[in-house]
Order: C-alpha cells, then sequence, then structure tokens
C-alpha cells in the first residue's frame, strides 16, 4: 500500500527502526541487507549512549558475573570482527578498530585475586589470558607508574571508535538509500497490519516498527511499560597520550581507552541522575587524579574533554530484545554493554522482525534477553 508520509508520498517501508544509535543502525543495517525497506528515525538527543560510550568490545572483563553473559558477549566480539572492515568499506571511513586486547594491571594482592578469577574465567570461556611481566608491561605502557610488576593481557578484547562506528553505520545506510528522518517519535499504533508512528510533524506507517530508544524508549506512547532507565556516565580525555599499546587499561576504579590520534578517554562515573546531563567538576577531578595515580604523566595535564552520556539501564545485567506484539519489537536496555552488543543484537531481531528463522541457531533471541520477562508495569526508580 503506498501511503503518504510525513516527508511526501513514497512507498510504506516494511520497516521502521525509532532510534538511530548503534543498536538502531545496525538493526536497519541487517533489515536492509536482508531485503527489506527499511527507514530510521531518529531525534538526536544530547547525552545518547553511543557517540559518548567508551567503545570497549570487553567481553570477559565486562561479564564478571555470568559465563552466559560472556558467551554472548564472545558472539557479538566475532560478529564486531568481520563488521568492522565491512563497515569501512561500506562508508568509505575508518572506525579506528583495535584488537590489541585489554590490559589489566596488578595493583594489590586483592587485585592479584581478582585478576586470577578473570583468567580462570577466560580460559574456561576458551579466551587467551596472557600474564605481563614488568618488562613486557614497560614496553608496552612505558608511562605506567613504578611498583607496578605484573598485568593481565586479554587480548581478544577489542575497542572501537563508537564515534566513528555510528557515523560509518549511518553512511553505509545511506549507500543502501536507506532514508534517516529527523523526528521525535511521540506515538505507536498498531492497526490494520501497520503500524503507524507519529510525533513533531513525523508520521509513517511502516509493516513493522523496531524501537531502539535507548533510555528514552519507554516515552514512546503505545509501548507496554518496559523497565529501562538512564544511568549517566561521565568521562574525560586527555591528548597526546602516544605509548605504543593502543588498547584499553582497566583498573576496578576506571577504564583508560586509547584513540588514534593520540587521544586517552577516562571513564566512567555511575549516576542514577533520571536524564540530568550536568558535568561536576568534582567527578571530572576524581577520575582525572585516578588515571594519574596509575599514569603520572598525565599529573599536570588539563583534560582536553569531559562529557556525560545515559546509558540504557534494566533490573538485570541484559537488554530487552523481541517481540512486544505482532508488529512491533524493541532492542533497547543494553547498559554499559551497547556497543559491544550491537552487532549481535542486529543480527538476533532482525529474522524475528521479517518472520524469519535465524540462519544460525546461535543467533536466536535467549530467553533471558525476552521483553516478557518482567512483570508488568514494573519499573525501576531513577
Ligand atoms: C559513559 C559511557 C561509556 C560506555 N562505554 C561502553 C563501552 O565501552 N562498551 C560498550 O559496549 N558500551 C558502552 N556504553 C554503553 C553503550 O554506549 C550503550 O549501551 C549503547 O550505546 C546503547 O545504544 P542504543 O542505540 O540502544 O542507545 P543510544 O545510543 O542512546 O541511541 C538511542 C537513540 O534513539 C534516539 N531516540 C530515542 N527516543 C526516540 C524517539 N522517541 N524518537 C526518535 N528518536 C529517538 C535518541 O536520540 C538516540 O539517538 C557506555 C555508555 C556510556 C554512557
Amino acid at each position: 500500500m503506498a501511503r503518504r508520509n510525513a516527508s511526501g508520498p513514497r512507498p510504506r517501508p516494511d520497516v521502521l527502526v525509532v532510534g538511530g544509535g548503534l543498536i538502531g543502525l545496525l538493526t536497519a543495517r541487517e533489515l536492509a541487507l536482508a531485503g527489506a525497506r527499511v527507514e530510521v528515525v531518529d531525534d538526536r538527543q544530547e547525552g545518547a549512549a553511543s557517540p559518548n560510550a567508551a567503545g570497549m568490545i570487553a567481553p570477559i572483563a565486562e561479564s564478571i558475573a555470568d559465563q552466559a553473559f560472556a558467551r554472548l558477549s564472545i558472539r557479538s566480539r566475532d560478529l564486531w570482527r568481520d563488521l568492522a572492515p565491512t563497515l569501512e568499506r561500506e562508508s568509505g571511513t575508518s572506525i579506528d578498530y583495535d584488537d590489541s586486547g585489554s590490559l589489566l594491571p596488578v595493583l594489590d594482592p586483592e587485585g592479584r585475586k581478582v585478576l586470577d578469577r578473570i583468567r580462570a574465567r577466560a580460559l574456561d570461556l576458551g579466551e587467551a589470558a596472557r600474564d605481563l611481566d614488568r618488562a613486557e608491561l614497560a614496553e608496552l605502557v612505558p608511562d605506567l607508574r613504578p611498583g607496578i610488576e605484573e598485568a593481565l593481557l586479554l587480548p581478544g578484547e577489542h575497542r572501537v571508535d563508537n564515534r566513528l562506528a555510528a557515523t560509518a553505520a549511518a553512511a553505509a545506510l545511506r549507500q543502501r538509500n536507506v532514508v534517516l528522518h529527523r523526528a521525535t517519535v511521540q506515538r505507536v499504533v498498531e492497526a490494520s497490519g501497520e503500524v503507524v508512528t507519529s510525533g513533531n510533524g513525523f508520521e509513517c506507517a511502516a509493516g513493522a516498527v523496531v524501537v531502539c530508544g535507548g533510555a528514552w524508549t519507554p516515552q514512546v506512547h503505545g509501548l507496554p511499560a518496559l523497565p529501562i532507565v538512564p544511568v549517566k556516565g561521565q568521562m574525560i580525555a586527555f591528548d597526546r597520550v602516544d605509548w605504543p599499546f593502543t588498547g584499553a587499561i582497566r583498573t576496578p576504579a576506571f577504564y583508560a581507552v586509547r584513540r588514534a590520534g593520540g587521544r586517552l578517554l577516562i571513564g566512567a562515573s555511575v549516576e542514577h541522575a533520571g536524564f540530568d546531563l550536568s558535568l561536576s567538576d568534582e567527578v571530572g577531578a576524581d577520575l582525572a587524579t585516578g588515571a594519574a595515580a596509575l599514569l603520572p604523566t598525565l599529573k599536570d595535564r588539563e583534560p582536553v574533554e569531559h562529557w556525560a552520556g545515559l546509558r540504557p539501564g534494566t533490573p538485570d545485567p541484559w537488554p530487552i530484545v523481541g517481540r512486544l506484539s505482532e508488529r512491533l519489537h524493541v532492542a533497547a536496555g543494553h547498559f554499559r554493554n551497547g556497543i559491544l552488543l550491537a552487532p549481535l543484537t542486529a543480527r538476533m531481531i532482525a529474522p524475528l522482525v521479517l518472520d524469519q528463522q535465524p540462519g544460525d541457531p546461535r543467533l536466536a533471541i535467549p530467553e533471558v534477553m525476552h521483553p516478557g520477562r518482567f512483570a508488568a508495569g514494573e519499573r525501576l526508580s531513577s
């Protein structure tokens, strides 16, 4: 059925993706690859998580508690390995993908015990974990403070410039003639074999809708209650870092993540402050002091950037991915792992939206991610 949409007469899209963060963009890409006519609508919220994240693809260090989570994360990391060069080819731009690993220095005896557990978990998952001595460490990160004699290297952990990745994913969609709208969706209504989406001058009737609105997902009227809340993270960045190791350094208190061009990102606070995005000098100073205690050359330098983003949190460690009603779907709530999990999420949700069987059974959406796992109306306080 041809229908007049807000931007003029055009054929009805098979699928409208609401939200153009990394989850929405990669979901739209998968749908387009499967042959669907896809459109994306995004309102570029300040504080959206995807452009404000650290970009770590850290399936082992991030999955402290849960091997099932780690296994899915490893699957997504594997997808990233193929996706990164493909996205660069499709978009014609670099996304600064780096596979040199995560470095976890041993800071004290308690820290050694934690790293012993992480090493055991990595090996149990079939992932590499390598102990580095002081000489190896000094070669990789000459700025590390004296007294740190050893570290654990997880070579299976990667990182990406999440800002470049989102830009590249959008460019790759445009290459495929996927229309990207700028508008806020306020309402979705499913009726008569289609879903009508509307808000501030935008209206679109589509065969199906996937809501990928990050922390703002519950604000769309017409969805069942979804317990997703914003969890603020502040980060700072320094310039002029040029040591040979180009991955992420992680301690229990903070992480330091390299970028091409000599930038070093330090993160991140975890704050339940609703949609507040104000920057606190105290939090910035804490991050800078913590980083300088490990990397003394940062001590007298001023951060060149300080920003905040909103992670979409859920009551459990899992995102909410699946069907809400016949033609309405959700992929949101990825909390602190949405960059890591974006390729897997996209591969999981696309076949469901198109009523296809996933080509690979390992791409079936696990029960722990189903939207129906929450009692109706349950909400987290923010
Ligand atoms: C400080 C920080 C550090 C992080 N570090 C990492 C990390 O190292 N590794 C990792 O894996 N993850 C990390 N994360 C988490 C990760 O960034 C998120 O899980 C992920 O980006 C979520 O992506 P998303 O597309 O669901 O949401 P978002 O990126 O927030 O995108 C949602 C988009 O939807 C749009 N939108 C929302 N509602 C509407 C509407 N009604 N109409 C139109 N558009 C709408 C918004 O404008 C926004 O662009 C970090 C997050 C933060 C804040």
